[in-house]
């Protein structure tokens, strides 16, 4: 159920609103735009509700249909969210650009990348320590020295990193280290690991499932609200198609998709898409062009010795040519590449 208010509601009428929906064990969310109010009830209300609030002073309607993912839903929040990184913000105008290696392998390798995508423009270094690999007997990453290593690199090149997170009893060691929790396409519907990074307060990077729906990324992102955490930026990374000329098929349909549907911000990963890295920079260019709020690029400043995914990371210079062309395609839509 849903109820939305007035405009210019008074904060009296409001509280009133809240404590008798509450005062009937049911939780609310209230969405404010500055100029409309949105109250979604949580919980199973009774049939009796609509027509109470419907009474009370400061209620303009109310709809009886919710979403499955109130917090979530566009009609929760009249309005994008936007979701801030320390100075870092997603779903301004501005195009975030993430960039780096899938995997931290060494000081040497992370700090190369780092120098040289900041400069490039990129403002979140990425780096993978607890890999998810389709093979038990691939590099599974650093571990918690790969976080530290991610850490000083970001610190030392004035980048806010981000790194996936695999499992629940992982959740508090990232807190430590990174300043965003990346939740992979492979742990979509992890829903023990959704709830766990929905209960610590770092922002959480959402890869959309291999396989999974819209209605089930959403519901992903709804676990993590309704675990408490608001900050979830949803990234788009292919799905799994007939078709194999691709490592992934990017839907970028998904964008206005999820614009439609939801507030949260929306990135796009041409990387893990494409799968190799000639078709990188027109996926990145399409992703800004469908609406996307950023983008998360895989670099590395020797590729073809990469432990993971080499094949589609950008080279050094590869990336700072794609981000001309990002650069060009934001300003023609009237938007820009965030700054540091
Ligand atoms: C990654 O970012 O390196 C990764 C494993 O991504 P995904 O979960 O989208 O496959
Ligand atoms: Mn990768």
């Amino acid at each position: 159920m849903i109820a939305r208010l007035v405009p210019g509601c008074s904060v009296a009428a409001k509280a009133e609103i809240i404590r008798h929906i509450e005062g009937q064990g049911l939780r609310v969310h209230v969405g404010d735009s500055g100029t409309s109010t949105v109250v979604s009830i949580i919980g199973n209300p009774s049939p009796r509700l609509a027509d109470e609030l419907q009474a009370l002073s400061g209620v303009d309607s109310v709809t009886l249909e919710a979403p499955s993912y109130p917090l979530v839903s566009l009609d929760s929040q009249p309005g994008p969210s936007v979701v801030k990184v320390d100075s870092v913000s997603f779903g301004d105008t501005p195009v975030v650009v993430i960039a780096g290696p899938c995997s931290v392998e060494s000081s040497e390798q992370l700090n190369t990348i780092a120098r040289s995508v900041a400069s490039s423009g990129a403002v979140m270094l990425r780096g993978g320590a607890f890999k998810p690999r389709t093979s038990p007997y691939s590099f599974q990453g650093l571990g918690v020295e790969g976080l530290e290593l991610l850490h000083d690199a970001g610190s030392g090149n004035g980048l806010k990193v981000v790194s996936e997170c695999v499992a629940p009893e992982d959740v508090a060691v990232m807190v430590e280290h990174v300043d965003m929790i990346q939740i992979g396409a492979r742990n979509m519907q992890n829903f023990r690991l959704l709830s766990a990074v929905g209960e610590q307060p770092k922002p959480v990077l959402l890869k959309r499932g291999l396989m999974s729906t819209i209605d089930e990324f959403l519901l992903a992102a709804e676990y993590i609200m309704s675990s408490g955490n608001p900050r979830v930026v949803m990234c788009e990374r292919g799905i799994r198609s007939f078709d194999t000329s691709t490592r992934s098929t990017l839907d970028i349909s998904a964008v206005p998709v999820l614009k439609e549907m939801t507030h949260l911000p929306v990135i796009i990963d041409p990387s893990h898409a494409a799968g190799r890295r000639s078709l990188v920079p027109s996926l990145a260019a399409a992703g800004v062009a469908a609406g996307a709020d950023g983008l998360i690029v895989e670099v590395h400043n020797q590729p073809d010795q990469a432990l993971s995914d080499g094949a589609q990371s950008l080279t050094l210079d590869g990336f700072a040519d794609s981000m001309k062309t990002i650069a060009n395609v934001a300003g023609a839509l009237g938007r820009s590449v965030a700054l540091l």
